[in-house]
């Protein structure tokens, strides 16, 4: 589990120097547990790998806000990335700096759009002419062209975000290459462009290793900006804290159907609704166990299973159709690469009070925001009166 930057030892699950049991004994589960020298480790490897040009990483709120994972980014030196009020407030909460905080909303939209298929998920495509943002180059440049004569607007920048999970350079590329030349023009029409914003999207590693390391993007996109005197944002969410985080389960029971076996959870589509809603591949494996994933000792134990929630939805499924060694009802099992679009897209649907987060910090482990409670789920609701 190397490339999902948590290891085992001694047939424990660990997040940095703490056995993710001992987290979920005490804070309970479901849980988030985010490593922060995962994070750390990814943000540095982002400004080692663009030093070439002058680049501010701005972190993308919404993979995920807790307002102690956006003070660890701050301190790190990142600006963030918001696209609502909501996130804008988070921001500053955490002590961002207004001076470092993008805003690109899509129901306020100045953003160009290039038309480049990222090729990713279609849900997660967003730089497609046919797609709902930003704007078509056509009538990005008409403004351009107009702005100049405007009072209390100027152009400083170019932004594109082309999709998410990109796992190939070429769409970043050819979205810089458009970008660039856009910028060009709209300097030649009289505005005072300085910025380039590629926006996110960089590949992390749910599977196995399959998003080139951040470097092949630098190394092809920083010999295109240097030249040109402009600087450079980017604006990373899942790089930075998707394989930092683990989502642990406690199993509530396993259910033999025919010959499917079902692992039922109580962590559910309303925790992490990545599976249900894009279809997306997590790790997921027990917590303690004696069966190294990928041992010849766990491949012979190993029979096929479904790791799915309490929700009263079919689509309520973590891992489907998964080699996985004995479950026993109690035990523990680690989703993986859950620190991103996880908790920030989480729900109380059915119900459910959303799960408890905690960041380890070596040895160290705190609770980062509380298990909400059943009075959480009801806060702001009012009981009308009735009339019989
Ligand atoms: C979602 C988003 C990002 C972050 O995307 P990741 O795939 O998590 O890196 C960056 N910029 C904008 C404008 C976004 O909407």
């Amino acid at each position: 589990m190397e490339h999902l930057h948590h290891v085992y030892r001694d047939e424990e699950l660990l997040c940095e120097g703490v056995p993710v049991r001992r987290i979920a004994e005490k804070v309970g589960t479901p849980v988030f547990i985010y490593s922060r020298d995962v994070i750390q480790k990814h943000f540095q490897k982002l400004v080692d790998a663009f030093r070439q040009v002058e680049t501010l990483v701005c972190y993308s709120v919404k993979a995920l806000g807790n307002l102690a994972i956006c003070q660890v980014l701050r301190d790190l030196g990142a600006g963030f990335d918001v696209v609502s009020g909501g996130e804008l407030f988070r921001a500053l909460q955490a002590g961002g700096r207004a001076k470092k905080i993008v805003f690109a909303g899509v129901g306020k939209s100045a953003r160009v759009n290039p038309d480049v298929d990222p090729k990713t998920h279609t849900y997660i495509t967003t730089g497609k002419r046919e797609t709902k943002f930003g704007l078509d180059l056509e009538t990005a440049e008409r403004l351009a062209a107009a702005i100049p004569g405007l009072t209390g607007v100027r152009m400083i920048g170019v932004h594109v975000h082309i999709g998410s999970q990109i796992t190939e350079v070429t769409p970043h590329l050819e979205a810089l290459k458009k970008a660039l030349a856009f910028a060009d023009r709209a300097r030649g029409l009289g505005n005072p462009v300085e910025w380039i914003n590629l926006g996110g999207g960089f590949g992390i590693h749910y599977r196995e290793v399959e998003a080139p390391p951040v470097s092949d993007y630098a190394d092809v996109l920083q010999p295109l900006i240097a030249p040109s005197g402009y600087r450079l944002i980017i604006e990373p969410g899942r790089f930075i804290v998707g394989n930092a985080g683990l989502l642990v389960s406690r199993v509530l029971y396993v259910k033999q159907s025919g010959d499917r076996r079902f692992v039922i959870c109580d962590a559910g589509m309303n925790d992490l609704i990545r599976p249900a809603l894009y279809g997306a591949w997590h790790e997921v494996w027990p917590v303690s166990t004696p069966y190294a994933k990928g041992s010849p000792a766990s491949d012979l134990a190993s029979t096929p299973a479904d790791v799915v929630g309490p929700v009263c939805e079919s689509a309520d499924f973590l891992a489907r159709d998964r080699m996985l060694p004995p479950i026993r009802d109690g035990e523990l099992l680690a989703v993986f690469s859950a620190g991103a679009y996880g908790m920030s897209m989480a729900s109380n649907y059915n119900g459910r009070p959303r799960p408890a987060e905690v960041l380890v910090s070596g040895s160290l482990f705190e609770v980062i925001r509380t298990r909400e409670t059943w009075d959480d789920l009801i806060r702001g609701e009012r009981k009308v009166a009735r009339w019989d």
